[in-house]
Order: C-alpha cells, then structure tokens, then sequence
C-alpha cells in the first residue's frame, strides 16, 4: 500500500561546503547530468538539483542538492544552508593544501551548527591531478575516522568514485520508519 511505498521512497537534503574552486558544482552536474564542462562558470548563489538513486535494498533516495557560493565567502550565511540538511558534502581538492584546511574549518561548523544525526562526507576532488598532490590520501583518511565522516577521493573530470560518493551516503542515511 501506500505506506510501503513511503517507506521505500525518501528524500533528502544534501548541501556541499569547501572552497571556491574545488569542484563542487562539477561534481554536482557530474552526478546529476553525467557531464563534465571544464568552462562553467562560477555558481552564484545557490543552484539547486536533483536526483534520485535506487539502491539496492529497493528503496529510492532522492537527493535534493544545494550547490551553495556564498558560503565561501560570507561563511555567516551557511547555517541558512545546512538547516534542515540530512547529509554534507565537504570538498577539497587534493592538489591544494589550503583547501584542506579549509575543508577542516567546514567541517567543525558542520559539528557545531549542524543537525546531530546529520551524515558527513570528506570528499578529495581532481583525484586525476594526482601527480599534483599536496593532500596524502591517508592524511585525510584519518581525519575523516576522527570525525565520523566517510572519506573518498573522487573526479569530477574522469566520473571517478562519483556514484560511488552519493551511493555511500545513500547507504548511511537513516530508512524512514514505515
Ligand atoms: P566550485 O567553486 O567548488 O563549485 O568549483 P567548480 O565546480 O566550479 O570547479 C572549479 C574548477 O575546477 C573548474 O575549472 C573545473 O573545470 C575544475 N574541476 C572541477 N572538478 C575537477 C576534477 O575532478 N578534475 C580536474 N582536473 N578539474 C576539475
Ligand atoms: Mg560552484
């Protein structure tokens, strides 16, 4: 009946945070559109899509994404973003450091405004540009455990570990009890 189809079809609130330039916006229409365009311009505001994945277990998560632009300079503007949110996504690009650390600012806000059951991704972006690393993926690995986030380094040029980003998040959200 209806109430099993409730049960198995749900939505969510995901906002990305990091620096300007890391990829966020790519790794969006990467998921959402299957592309990759290396001339976009930058997001102003906030851009919102969505997309729905099927899991394995039969149910449909639809994710509702708010590619957000503000944030990354007027970062008073962030908690309008990330109410309500049931997931983050917070990238850096694994050829700057400073992104990193940038990413580590998001995610102590993330802890201290965000909702407590709210499902956190590290996510290293431009893993293609892997000759230009100044991020070890164990460095970021283990600040992840740290934190209670999941970590992957992903390409939104390539479509490497894309899917396979929304997909673990997807498996971590709490089912709606039917
Ligand atoms: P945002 O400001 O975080 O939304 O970053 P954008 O998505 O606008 O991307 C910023 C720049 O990085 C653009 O020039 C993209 O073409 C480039 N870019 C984004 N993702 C990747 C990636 O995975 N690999 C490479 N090599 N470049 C990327
Ligand atoms: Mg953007």
């Amino acid at each position: 009946g209806d109430s099993d189809i409730d049960s198995k079809n749900f939505r969510v609130k995901l906002v990305l945070l990091g620096d300007s330039g890391v990829g966020k916006s790519c790794i969006v229409l990467r998921f959402v559109r299957g592309q990759f365009d290396p001339t976009s311009k930058v997001t102003v505001g906030a851009s919102f899509l969505s997309q729905t994945l099927a899991l394995e277990d039969s149910t449909t998560v639809k994710f509702e994404i708010w590619d957000t632009a503000g944030q990354e300079r007027y970062a008073a503007l962030a908690p309008l973003y990330y109410r309500g949110a049931g997931a983050a996504i917070v990238v850096y690009d694994i050829t700057s450091l400073e992104s990193f650390n940038k990413a580590q600012y998001w995610v102590k806000e993330l802890q201290k405004h965000g909702g407590p059951d709210m499902i956190m991704a590290l996510v290293g972006n431009k893993a293609d540009l892997h000759e230009n690393r100044t991020v070890s993926s164990q460095e970021a690995q283990e600040y992840a455990e740290r934190n209670n986030m999941f970590f992957i380094e992903t390409s939104a040029k390539t479509a490497d570990n894309i899917n396979q980003l929304f997909e673990e998040i997807a498996k971590r959200l709490p089912r709606p009890t039917s």
